[in-house]
This record gives C-alpha cells, sequence and structure tokens, in this order.
C-alpha cells in the first residue's frame, strides 16, 4: 500500500494541475449549504466541508439525463430514429467525496452493472470517474455509518482516501486510478507505509467512537417477506409521511428514474430524470390502475426494497449507507433508523 504526504500549501497548485487531465467535481457552498458539484477554472473543492445537502450520486446519474434524441423531419432519411447522443465520459474525479458516499456507488453499481444488463450512461460515467474520498474525522449526530457496513475511513468504493491532519493530508493509495490522479496533480511525496497506516487507523478509530448512532439489522436476513410485508406497523409509521420524496432523492443509494420523450419543433429528446417511489404516480398505469395507491404501501415500499428485497437480493447487506440525509430532511421526523430497528425486532404473534 503507498501513501502520499501532500501539504496543503501545494494543495491549490496540485488540483488545478489536475484539471490538464480531469474534469473537477467537489464540494462547494451555497445558500442552501454544500453540494457535489462541477468545478469550474479556479474553484477548488471545498474540503473544509462537514456533509452535503445531496450526495455524489449525480455525478454518474444526473438529475436529468439526455439519452437519445431523433429528428422528426421527414426529408431526413433518418427521421423518427432514435440515436445514442454522445456524453462526455473523459476521465473526471470527485474530489472529497464521504467514505459512506463511495460505498452508496458501490451498491447501485449492483444494479446498473449485472450481469444480464450494463446501463451504459451510468457504467461508462463510473469508469471514467475516479473517487478521491475525504476521512470524516468527527462524524456528526446523524452519521450511523458504522452499523451499515460503512463508517468514517470506510475504503469501500475509492481510488484514494485522505486523511485531514491540519497542515497537511495524507493520501492512502487504494487503487491505480487513485495513484494516476495523484500522479496527475503532481503529488509525489511517498511516506513510511507501517507508520502511515498506524496514522489512518488511529484516526478510524477515534473517528468511529463519536457515532452514537446505530441500527441493528442483524435479524432481517431471516424474516420472510410476507411476515414483513404484514407486520401491524406500517400504517403507524407512515402516518404523518406527506409523499414529498426528500428522502429518495438525498439518498445516494436510490436509483428510481423515469424516462420521458419530449418534441420541440422538428426533434426529439428522450430524457430519464429521477423519480420517486413515494408518489403514487411512480406507478401509476396508463389504465389508471395504481398497484400502490395508499401512502402506507409507498412508505412501506421504500423500506421493505432498502432493507429486506436489496438485502435478500445481492447478499452485500441493506441499502442504505447510513449517512443519515433522510433522516436530517424528512419534515415529518420520519427516521429510516426506528423503522430498520422495528423491522429487525418484530416477531409475527400467532
Ligand atoms: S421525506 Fe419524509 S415526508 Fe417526505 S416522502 Fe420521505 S418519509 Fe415521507
Ligand atoms: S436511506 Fe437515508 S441514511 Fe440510508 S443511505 Fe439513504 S439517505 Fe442515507
Amino acid at each position: 500500500m503507498k501513501f502520499i504526504k501532500i501539504d496543503k500549501k501545494d494543495w491549490a497548485k496540485g488540483i488545478e494541475k489536475s484539471r490538464e487531465t480531469y474534469q473537477l467535481f467537489g464540494p462547494v457552498k451555497d445558500k442552501n449549504g454544500f453540494f457535489i458539484k462541477s468545478l469550474e477554472k479556479d474553484v477548488l473543492p471545498d474540503m473544509e466541508y462537514h456533509d452535503s445537502v445531496m450526495s455524489a450520486k449525480s455525478v454518474l446519474f444526473p438529475q436529468t439525463e439526455k439519452m437519445l434524441s431523433a429528428t422528426l423531419d421527414e426529408s431526413c432519411e433518418d427521421h423518427h430514429i432514435m440515436k445514442n447522443i454522445q456524453d462526455d465520459y473523459s476521465p473526471r474525479a470527485v474530489v472529497g467525496i464521504r467514505p459512506y458516499d463511495a460505498k452508496a456507488v458501490e451498491l447501485v453499481k449492483l444494479n446498473f452493472d449485472t450481469e444480464d444488463y450494463r446501463d451504459p450512461y451510468w457504467c461508462d460515467a463510473y469508469e471514467a470517474t475516479t473517487f478521491v474520498g475525504l476521512g470524516i474525522n468527527k462524524p456528526g449526530p446523524f452519521d450511523f455509518s458504522t452499523s451499515t457496513g460503512s463508517g468514517p475511513f470506510c475504503e469501500d468504493g475509492l481510488d484514494v482516501l485522505l486523511a485531514d491532519l491540519d497542515d497537511m493530508y495524507l493520501a492512502k493509495v487504494l487503487t491505480d486510478k487513485g495513484d494516476a490522479f495523484l500522479g496527475a496533480c503532481g503529488f509525489d511525496k511517498v511516506v513510511d507505509e507501517k507508520e502511515s497506516g498506524v496514522m489512518f487507523d488511529v484516526l478510524r478509530k477515534e473517528a468511529e467512537k463519536n457515532i452514537t448512532s446505530q441500527i441493528d439489522t442483524d435479524k432481517l436476513k431471516d424474516k420472510t417477506i410476507l411476515e414483513l410485508h404484514e407486520a401491524p406497523f406500517w400504517d403507524d409509521l407512515a402516518f404523518s409521511c406527506i409523499n414529498c420524496g426528500t428522502c429518495t432523492y438525498v439518498c445516494p443509494t436510490c436509483w428510481c428514474f423515469d424516462i420521458q420523450d419530449e418534441t420541440k419543433q422538428k426533434s426529439a429528446t428522450r430524457f430519464r430524470n429521477w423519480d420517486t417511489c413515494m408518489s403514487p404516480l411512480f406507478t401509476r398505469h396508463a389504465t389508471g390502475h395504481n398497484p400502490r395507491d395508499s401512502k402506507t404501501q409507498r412508505v412501506r415500499q421504500r423500506f421493505m426494497h432498502k432493507l429486506k428485497y436489496f438485502l435478500d437480493k445481492y447478499d452485500q447487506g441493506i441499502m442504505c449507507v447510513g449517512c443519515g440525509r433522510c433522516v436530517k430532511s424528512c419534515p415529518v421526523n420520519i427516521d429510516i433508523r426506528e423503522v430498520c430497528n422495528r423491522m429487525n425486532s418484530y416477531e409475527k404473534q400467532d
């Protein structure tokens, strides 16, 4: 394992240098908080941020994405034939992504890159992206990542993990992609592996001690879908939900989308847009029938998908990395930690 020391006084110059090869994304602040955005020239990732309102999922899965286009002009030989829109999949790097968000990318990959089907838009973007993580020295009160298989210094899904040591970053190089990115920045001060490894361990243990919020998931696998589906607590849990969809939009592991065609004069475009299982429109058929017509059905679907269907299907843990965004953002305080614990401890009464 290679470790590289980066003096903070060299940081800005190195990041600017990397633009010769990479399109950069990172945390930037606006009036509503921090967001992971494309970094225009001379804008550096704000590495002082704690957490971002939205995760980095839009780097691979934009909120609105053009998929195909066609001309409707019948004088053209290829009229009405949908064609791929060539997107830019040149190298890009997300600098300062939090470890739980990188772990989320790995969970989403299970859906977009399968043995049977490869989503070309998501996968091409994924392959073009280098993830440069920033460990969380002081996790916040909503963070329960250590009980979801992630954590403040989790390395899953990352190419480089940075530790903030006041006047320097210590970079743990995890993949060739990560090595190439640091090379493009000109960061090449290799430091002692053993000492650096110990330093990361100390930081990780210290950070993990700050995480007091936890969920229990150990019994979810043994329960049947039917018993959880029919559990008596769903009406109660769903009662206050206003179906705003915020929990799904802020979630780094939610991937639902809708596809729409739009025409304008003689051109047609097929888009995909983020959608949410919390909206009644999400499952409404063209006939008007809606298999998930009630709020209880939709709230149950969200939690069953994250905490039971995903777990059963992929055997890779639950579909939640414990970032706490949905807990923090829900206007009526519906809390996945409470739901998960209720599901985990539920025993059917005969
Ligand atoms: S954020 Fe809260 S109120 Fe809004 S859809 Fe999600 S659970 Fe319901
Ligand atoms: S379900 Fe909530 S806590 Fe879990 S990853 Fe999504 S937003 Fe974060």
